[in-house]
């Protein structure tokens, strides 16, 4: 039988393990964590997250779809939260399917972990991580974490899927001309925990993703099965406000106060859990090559981390683990044909979706307060309701169609600015021509 060796279990590489298991393949893990099933772990970063129709489509091919749905809760728009005054409701979509779910990054990872287990040809060695990889022999050096010890094992062909700090990758960067580059962004973020209410109901409308848009920071919450929300602080590591201003409970509390008020009572454990939950670095990763011949590759974040601001990490991952199927079964399991395909069809819209990230985050913590955006949301759903063939907004290109992410980002960026435009100069959709608003799209379009 066939082998590969992957290294990292988390959502790419237990996704990847199953779809190549169920093709025969011997599979063999390494994964530096405990069992997620067995062990509560400390996550440090996004308890919950947003799927939509990339992660959705690749859980499909394995037939898991339908058990991850059962235990999302869909959410249909941003609810935005104004420094003062009601909340509003910015719907994602044109139809109540077009939304995007909340989904346990834990519970998934159980779901992918349990399927892979019931595979007879695939292993996984949990707290085994990889502390090297040497290409010219083609080993890998292992260590047991609850034993500390280190070994040596033969890995003829690695797929690294360990994340946006690979093991897998260093050791190519130490031996290869490969470029790199890490982008930090000025802002790191905070998880905090709106509880259930008294009476076990949620504290706030459950089906929206939450956002308290500031200009220069934000907050959002998203919701999670047991009722409770999981807030996330974006802002500044140092600045006026940063988190670096943020060292007693009292700076923490007048924060909070003064520019979310409506949270403070929804987060009975903030000073607690401000100092306990750690500052998370968001990180754009970009490299180049992804693989050597039929020897290495590397997929999901290990490959290309991006901002959180689209929701589009893991399904960028899974997406990965979809189209790698499809060539798999293409190139009938070679390799050497695959790898460098696979780097071919992925670089240039995974470069997209960091850059859509990006632009993303800008959108979400100014423009989302901005009423002329809210207006520009609504005339995207009248050119979509109207146009269906021709026209679909940036969300709905990344979210609720596989239109490939280089696609999204060039023809979004322009449908952007020709809306936007239209819409700061008036203040309700009545005072706009659909149709004249549709032309200038096409026009523009056409003239890119
Ligand atoms: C705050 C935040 C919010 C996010 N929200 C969303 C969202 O809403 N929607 C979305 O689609 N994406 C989101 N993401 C992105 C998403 O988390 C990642 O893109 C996704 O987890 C990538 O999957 P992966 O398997 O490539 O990497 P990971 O999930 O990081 O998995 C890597 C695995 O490798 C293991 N590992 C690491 N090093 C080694 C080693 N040396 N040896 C052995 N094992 C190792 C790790 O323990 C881990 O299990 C968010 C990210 C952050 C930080």
């Amino acid at each position: 039988m066939r082998a590969v060796t992957l290294v990292g279990g988390g959502l790419a590489g237990a996704l990847l393990a199953l779809m190549l298991a169920r093709r025969g393949l011997q599979v063999t893990v390494y994964e530096r964590r405990a069992d997620v099933r067995i062990e509560r772990i400390e996550e440090g970063r996004s308890i919950n997250l947003a799927l939509s129709v990339r992660g959705i489509h690749a859980l499909e091919q394995v037939g898991l779809a339908n058990a991850v749905l059962t235990q999302t809760i869909p959410m249909r728009g941003r609810c935005i939260h104004p420094l003062s005054g009601p909340t509003s409701l910015i719907p994602y979509g044109r139809t109540p399917e077009q939304v995007i779910r909340s989904v346990s990054r834990r519970g998934l990872n159980v779901l992918l972990l349990e399927a892979l287990t019931r595979e007879p040809n695939a292993v996984i060695h949990f707290h085994h991580r990889c502390v090297g990889y040497d290409l010219r022999t083609r080993t890998l050096t292992i260590r047991d974490e609850s034993t500390g010890r280190e070994g040596r094992v033969e890995a003829p062909v690695v797929i690294g899927t360990d994340g946006a700090a690979s093991a897998i990758r260093l050791a190519m960067m130490q031996s290869l001309r490969m470029n790199y580059s890490q982008e930090f962004l000025e802002h790191g973020y905070k998880e905090l925990t709106i509880p259930p209410a008294a009476n076990g109901s949620f504290r706030l409308e459950p089906h929206a993703l939450h956002i308290w848009p500031r200009g220069g920071f934000m907050m959002i919450a998203l919701p999670n099965l047991d009722r409770s929300f999981t807030c996330t602080l974006f802002l500044a590591h140092q600045g006026t406000p940063g988190f670096d201003q943020l060292t007693s409970p009292a700076a923490v509390r007048e924060f909070f106060t003064q520019t979310f008020p409506d949270a403070v009572p929804l987060l009975p454990h903030l000073d607690d859990e401000f100092f306990r939950n750690p500052t998370g670095a968001l990180v754009t990763v970009r490299c180049t090559p992804w693989y050597v011949n039929g020897q290495v590759l590397l997929m999901g974040d290990a490959a290309h981390a991006i901002v959180p601001f689209f929701g589009q990490g893991m399904n960028c991952s899974f997406e990965d683990c979809a189209v790698f199927a499809e060539l798999f079964d293409t190139f009938g399991g070679q390799w050497e044909a695959i790898f460098p395909r696979f780097f071919e069809l992925r670089k240039a819209n995974t470069d997209a979706i960091a850059q859509l990230a990006l632009d993303n985050f800008i959108e979400m913590r100014d423009t989302s307060a901005d009423p002329h955006f809210a207006l520009k949301r609504q005339l995207e759903h009248l050119l979509e309701e109207r146009y269906p063939e021709q026209f679909i907004s940036k969300y709905a290109m990344v979210s609720f169609h596989r239109v490939p992410y280089v696609q999204a980002l060039q023809r979004g960026r322009i449908q952007d600015r020709v809306l936007m435009e239209l819409c700061s100069r008036v203040n309700s959709l009545e005072e706009l021509d659909v149709a004249d608003a549709f032309a200038r799209v096409q026009a523009a379009l056409a003239a890119s």
